[in-house]
C-alpha cells in the first residue's frame, strides 16, 4: 500500500485561523493514524497578499500545538524546498508543458480589456462574465492571435498571463471522502490563470504540481476549496497525473452562525456577543493548554461515533481513533464555554509536578513563597480541578498561602448568623482536642458541635469556610482545613470570629 502523505499548505497571508488549525490537526491526525507523513508547505506564492512574519507564527503555532510537521520549513526532508516561492522554476517548466500539449495559452489582454469584455456581457444580459470558453476567442491571446504575433509579444516583453484551457460542457466528478460524490460542469469554470504577469504561478498550478512532486496521497482542507476541484481535476487529467483522494471540512461559524471571519479586536475578552476570535495567537496569549485546544477543535466536525460521549481526547486518543469518515459534513459552531469547560478538564488531567513548576513563578511574581514544596503539591492537588486556566491559581488559592485580610461580603450577608461565633467556638474546642488532624476526625468534629445544637451541618460548614478564606467557595472543607493545618486554621477561626461579626453591624 502507498505510504499516507498529507499536507498543511497555509498562505502567510495574515494571523493562524482557527479553521486552519483545525485543517492542520486533521492532516496531522490522519498521518499519524495511517503511520504516514505530515508535511507542511509554504503557499507564498501570492506576493501581494505576502504579510512579513505570517510564516513563523504559523510554524510557531504548530509547534505549540505539537504538531509538529514530518517534513517542511524547519524540518527539512526529501521533497523540498517546502517555500513555494523557492520552486518558482518548477512551475514554469509545467505551465510550458501545458502550453507545448495545448491545454494552456497564453493571454495577453490588459486589465483595460477584460473589463471592456465584462461591460459588453453585463450589458447583454447575460450571467456574470468570466473569461472562458464563451469569450476566449474574441480576446488577445495564443487562441486567436498568430504564432508570429505571439512570438513577437513575447520577445517585446509584453506582460502576459497563462491560462488553462478549460473545455466545454465536461463533467468533472469527485468522490469526497466527506461529502460523497460532488460534480462540476465545465461552464461553471472560468480559464484559470495559471502563471501570473509577474512570473509567479497562482495557488491552483503550484498547489497541483506540489501534491503531485511531493506525492500527497490525500487533500484535506477547508470547504471553500470545493469549488476549485474541477479545475484541479482538469490539471490533474492534463499532466496525466492520478489525483489525490479529497476530503473538504465543513465550515466552523461564530456562536451566532455566521462566518469565523476577520477581526479587528484586540483580546478574546473584547468579542462582540455572538462571535468568537479566530486568530490562534488569541488562544495561546489567553492561556489554553494545546492539548485542550486540539481536542476541542478535534470536535469542531469529527466526532468519535454515534452514542459515544467522550469529550476529553488526549491527543494520542485522536490519532487511534480519528477518521475521515467520522468528520461531519454540517457545519461546526464554536462554543468558547465548551472550550473552557475542556480545557478544565486537561488540567485536571495534569500531572501535579507539572503544574507545581507552572505555578512557581506565579506565586514569586506576587510575592508568595510557599512554606515547603511538599506543601504547594498539596494545594495544587486540590486545586487542580477547579482551575479553567493556569493562572487563575493565585487567585483561586491565596488563601492557602496568606491570611486572608478581607470576607467576602455577600458570602457574609448570606452565611453568618447570630449563632455563628458560638458554633465556630465549639468546633475549635472540638479540634483542640482531635488527636489526629485529619478528614475523618473534622467530619465527627462538626458532626459533634451540629448535633449537639440541633443545626444542619450547612449551617457551621459555610462560616468556617468563610472564616479560614475569605469567600464563599472552594474544595471540600475538610480537605481545606487538613491542607491549611491545625494551628492556622484555629488562627483564622479566632480572627474571623472577631472580624466578621464588625460587617453585619
Ligand atoms: N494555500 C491554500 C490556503 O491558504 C491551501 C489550500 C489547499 O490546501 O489546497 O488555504
Amino acid at each position: 500500500m502507498t505510504k499516507v502523505r498529507t499536507r498543511f499548505a497555509p498562505s502567510p497571508t495574515g494571523f493562524v485561523h482557527i479553521g486552519g488549525l483545525r485543517t492542520a490537526l486533521y492532516n496531522y491526525l490522519f498521518a499519524k493514524r495511517h503511520a504516514g507523513t505530515f508535511i507542511l508547505r509554504i503557499e507564498d506564492t501570492d506576493r501581494t497578499r505576502f504579510v512579513e512574519g505570517a510564516t513563523e507564527n504559523l510554524i510557531h503555532a504548530l509547534d505549540w500545538a505539537g504538531l509538529v510537521p514530518d517534513e517542511g520549513p524547519s524540518s527539512g526532508g526529501d521533497y523540498g524546498p517546502y517555500y513555494q516561492s523557492q520552486r518558482t522554476g518548477l512551475y514554469q517548466k509545467y505551465a510550458r508543458d501545458l502550453l507545448d500539449k495545448g491545454y494552456a495559452y497564453y493571454a495577453f489582454d490588459t486589465p483595460e480589456e477584460i473589463e471592456s469584455m465584462r461591460e459588453k456581457v453585463r450589458q447583454a444580459g447575460a450571467p456574470p462574465p468570466k473569461y472562458d470558453f464563451h469569450v476566449r476567442l474574441n480576446m488577445r491571446n495564443s487562441l486567436t492571435l498568430g504564432e508570429t504575433e505571439v512570438q513577437k509579444l513575447l520577445d517585446e516583453g509584453t506582460p502576459y498571463v497563462i491560462r488553462l484551457k478549460i473545455p466545454e460542457d465536461r463533467t468533472f466528478d469527485v468522490e469526497d471522502k466527506i461529502r460523497g460524490r460532488v460534480s462540476f460542469n465545465s461552464s461553471q469554470v472560468d480559464d484559470q490563470v495559471l502563471i501570473k504577469s509577474d512570473g509567479y504561478p497562482t495557488y491552483h498550478l503550484a498547489n497541483i504540481v506540489d501534491d503531485h512532486l511531493m506525492d500527497i496521497t490525500h487533500v484535506i482542507r477547508g470547504e471553500e476549496w470545493l469549488s476549485s476541484v474541477p479545475k484541479h481535476l482538469y490539471l490533474y487529467e492534463c499532466f496525466g497525473w492520478q489525483s489525490p483522494v479529497m476530503a473538504h471540512l465543513p465550515l466552523i461559524l461564530n456562536p451566532d452562525k455566521s462566518k469565523m471571519s476577520k477581526r479587528d479586536i484586540t483580546s478574546l475578552d473584547d468579542m462582540p456577543s455572538g462571535k468568537v476570535d479566530p486568530d490562534v495567537a488569541s488562544y495561546i496569549k489567553k492561556g489554553y493548554e494545546p492539548e485542550a485546544l486540539i481536542n476541542y477543535i478535534a470536535l469542531l466536525g469529527w466526532n468519535p461515533g454515534e452514542g459515544d460521549e467522550r469529550q476529553i481526547f488526549p491527543v494520542h486518543d485522536l490519532v487511534q481513533e480519528f477518521s475521515l469518515e467520522r468528520v461531519n459534513k454540517a457545519a461546526a459552531v464554536f462554543d468558547l464555554k465548551k472550550l473552557d469547560w475542556i480545557n478544565s478538564q486537561h488540567i485536571s488531567l495534569k500531572d501535579t509536578k507539572e503544574l507545581v513548576e507552572r505555578i512557581k513563578p506565579q506565586l514569586a511574581g506576587k510575592g508568595i513563597v510557599p512554606e515547603s514544596d511538599e506543601y504547594l503539591v498539596r494545594v495544587v492537588d486540590l486545586l487542580k480541578t477547579r482551575m479553567s486556566f493556569i493562572d487563575q491559581f493565585v487567585t483561586l488559592g491565596e488563601y492557602f498561602f496568606c491570611e486572608p485580610e478581607q470576607y467576602d461580603p455577600v458570602t457574609v450577608k448570606k452565611r453568618w448568623k447570630d449563632d455563628s461565633v458560638k458554633l465556630i467556638l465549639e468546633f475549635i474546642e472540638e479540634i483542640s482536642k482531635l488527636e489526629m488532624f485529619d478528614k475523618a476526625g473534622m467530619e465527627q468534629a462538626l458532626h459533634r458541635v451540629a448535633e449537639r445544637n440541633d443545626a444542619g451541618a450547612g449551617r457551621i460548614i459555610h462560616p468556617i469556610r468563610l472564616a479560614v478564606s475569605g469567600t464563599g467557595v472552594g474544595p471540600g472543607l475538610y480537605e481545606l482545613l487538613e491542607v491549611l493545618g491545625r494551628e492556622t486554621v484555629i488562627n483564622r477561626l479566632k480572627k474571623g470570629i472577631k472580624d466578621i461579626p464588625k460587617m453585619k453591624q
